[in-house]
């Protein structure tokens, strides 16, 4: 086994619904750069699962104050992470306690390892935590992002976790009923999915299985989706999905294509324009394309910049920037000392900007008093036609560098 394992569960709707996609990722070679909302969620992962250990009575208060002060030091403590992370542990006490009311005698595993192999190859996880208890099995999964809420419902990265879970103690809980919570504090959403044990197996077999299979070994068909193509490192370059986006953008809107002439107020919309359904249909499609035309500039912008790959009819040159003062203090005595009032060149909390000073001043007076301190950074690298008329940047190297100082 690997220690990430390629058809890993959080990944499961990608390689579930395009599976070649896996293999295709793997082969571009580019590595997977952690974010650092990833290195936050890490943390509050880390705090969460101490923050339960000693609310489950599973270590000392002593022990856990001692291990308290480690992340309490992390960039990402603040009270924000410390109330989220309450909250997510009392929901989690709360459904144990609600077990043990109901007669039940609880086990609760934490960052527990689960393999869901016998469906998956080498499909392993990490559920965050796992309830076993007489016939009921509950996997909870904490998510500390702020974007989106996320359903738990038909959810395959709970289902696999569920189904690994499932699989090592059926023999011990003869479970019946699967619960899949998903708690994501930050956003106050917490939501739930049950499932007959039967009907997860029977997902895992008939649905699951056959796509892993193929996920595996490089096959199946390539199915773009918004989703899915999101997180692929391929969606740049993908042909699959620029096939789809293409055949999107060439929609049918000639006159022959109009469903039924009659249908349309010709007083009110010449049948040259489109209609209001039309433009109704169009809405939802815009935003793919968008997507997608925005990963192919800036996969082609990296690629000129960074490996001095040439696009034909294109080049590198210094984008657009804005002058700056580059000390505004100094600015600000300045144009005191030559008698201006403060409201001439102050809005609070700031100095005007640079157009409305040449304006109140004029330029000749501008560039006198305050010319020295001002800066025109360099622009960030941009992709343009070959007839712009701003020179190529042709040193890489050069590129890189102006990139990187902006930064
Ligand atoms: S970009 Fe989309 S369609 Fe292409 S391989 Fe990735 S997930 Fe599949």
């Amino acid at each position: 086994m690997t220690a990430h394992a390629l058809l890993g569960a959080s990944s499961a709707h990608r390689w579930l619904v395009c599976p070649p996609s896996m293999r295709l990722e793997e082969s571009l070679g580019l590595p997977d750069t952690g974010s650092s909302f990833a290195a936050e969620g890490t943390a509050a992962h880390a705090y969460a699962e101490l923050e339960l250990r000693y609310r489950l009575g599973e270590i000392t208060k002593r022990s856990y104050a001692g291990r308290l002060k480690a992340h309490k030091a992390t960039e990402w403590w603040g009270t924000e992470m410390e109330d989220c992370i309450g909250d997510y542990a009392t929901q989690i006490v709360e459904m144990v306690e609600g077990l043990k009311g109901a007669g039940k005698s609880p086990s609760v595993e934490l960052e527990q390892r689960v393999d869901y192999s016998e469906y998956v190859p080498e499909g392993f996880g990490t559920a965050d935590v796992v309830i076993l208890s007489e016939g009921e099995l509950h996997v909870i999964d904490l998510k500390y992002g702020r974007g989106v809420p996320v359903s738990a419902e038909d959810n395959p990265q709970l289902r696999l976790y569920a189904l690994g879970a499932a699989l090592n103690y059926q023999i011990i809980y003869g479970f019946d009923t699967v619960r899949m919570t998903i708690i994501q504090p930050r956003l106050g959403s917490t939501s739930t999915d049950t499932i007959s044990l039967e009907d997860l197996l029977e997902w895992a077999e008939g649905y699951v299985e056959p796509r892993a299979r193929a996920a595996y070994e490089g096959r199946g068909e390539y199915c773009p989706d918004d989703k899915a193509c999101r997180w692929c490192r391929a969606k740049a370059t993908c042909r699959a999905r620029a096939d789809a986006a293409l055949k999107t953008a060439c929609e049918d809107f000639s006159l022959d294509a109009l469903p039924d002439a009659d249908a349309v107020n010709q007083e009110t919309t010449p049948a040259t324009l489109m209609t209001v359904g039309e433009v109704a249909d169009l809405l939802p499609l815009l935003p793919k394309l968008e997507a997608w035309a925005k990963d192919v500039q800036e996969w082609a912008l990296t690629q000129a910049r960074d490996h001095d790959v040439h696009y034909e009819g294109y080049k590198l040159v210094e984008g657009r920037s804005n002058r700056k003062i580059t000390n505004p203090q100094a600015a600000a005595e300045a144009l005191q000392k030559i008698g201006c009032e403060p409201a001439t060149y102050y809005k609070p909390p700031e100095l005007r900007t640079i157009t409305a000073l040449e304006k109140v001043l004029g330029k000749p007076v501008f560039a006198d008093v305050l010319g020295d301190l001002v800066v025109k950074p360099s622009g960030k690298p941009v992709l343009v036609p070959e007839g712009d008329k701003r020179p190529e940047i042709n040193s890489t190297e050069n590129a890189k560098a102006d990139f990187a100082e902006m930064e």
